[in-house]
């Protein structure tokens, strides 16, 4: 299939104009895999807002004020297959996207936030699209390197607010392997990361993914990773259920239409998975 002239960013500047009136909830029918192959001209009636949480590279980060990374360029794709137009991204810590998207403020998460059951009560997750452990990130060349979460006892951890990564250390703390103030809890894994690099903590958890990303940039390495054997999704709210078909519709096209392995392959190169 041949890539015509699509922009993403251009798109994504052009249906934000729209932006005011994000109507949703009307979306008409998707055609199962094949998708809608870019939906309406009229712009406005199906528009969703997306939200995000910066801070978590490549999924998404800022670059130079604006949002980029593989949810944002993966959930435009997506939208792109139905009938859907997307809004203007917004950004969020990561704790405060699953109120944001109950509260009306936004109509789909798109975060590399991982299927759980816990959140499953309060919202709806498309099918899979990415696949994550945990890994426990130390300081490149440091003296201490952990080969287990029993290892982190005694050391300052660090992790993200409301995420994955501070299950695993919550789970220390309660098991009594990581004493409470020996947990220090940060909006993005940025601040993290600088904490570690800092000297100020000793290990911090969060996704493999991320992890390698900061490898990458930063005086970091893998100690070790836990396989938690996570899967990322998009969340919208549970009567949405016309948005999640749609999205579970697009998922599926762009993966046969091989867009999804190009977007993976922009943004993870081999490392991709
Ligand atoms: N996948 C992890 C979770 O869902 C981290 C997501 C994130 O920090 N954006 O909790």
């Amino acid at each position: 299939m041949r890539e015509d002239s699509f922009d993403r960013r251009a798109y994504l500047r052009g249906a934000g104009a729209a932006g005011l009136f994000a109507l949703t909830g009307t979306a008409g029918c998707v055609g199962g895999g094949g998708g809608g192959g870019g939906g309406g001209s009229d712009g406005s009636s199906n528009q969703i807002v997306p939200g995000t949480a910066p801070g978590f590279p490549p999924f998404e980060m800022k670059e130079g004020g604006e949002i980029v990374g593989f949810d944002i360029d993966l959930l435009s794709a997506v939208v792109a297959e139905t009938d859907y137009q997307l809004g203007n991204w917004q950004a969020f810590e990561f704790d405060s996207l699953i109120p944001a998207l109950t509260n009306d403020k936004i109509d789909a998460i798109a975060a590399a936030m991982t299927i759980n059951e816990e959140r499953d009560e309060t919202i709806d997750f498309s099918n899979p699209y990415y696949n994550a452990d945990q890994s426990v990130l130390v300081r490149g060349g440091g003296s201490f390197s952990p080969s287990a979460l029993a290892d982190l006892s005694g050391h300052p951890v660090g992790a993200q607010e409301g995420t994955t990564g501070e299950s695993q250390v919550k789970t220390l703390v309660e098991n009594g392997t990581l004493q409470q103030s020996n947990y220090n809890s940060y909006g993005n894994y940025v601040l993290a990361v600088e904490d570690l690099t800092n000297g100020n903590i000793d290990a911090v958890v969060l996704d493999k993914p991320v992890a390698q990303t900061f490898v990458e940039q930063r005086s970091v390495e893998i100690a070790f990773t836990v396989e938690t054997g996570e899967r990322y999704g998009f969340g919208m709210r549970t009567d949405d259920d016309d948005l999640t078909q749609a999205l579970n519709g697009g998922l599926e096209a762009v993966r046969e239409s091989g867009r999804y392995e190009e977007i993976r392959n922009e943004w993870f190169g081999s490392n991709g998975g």
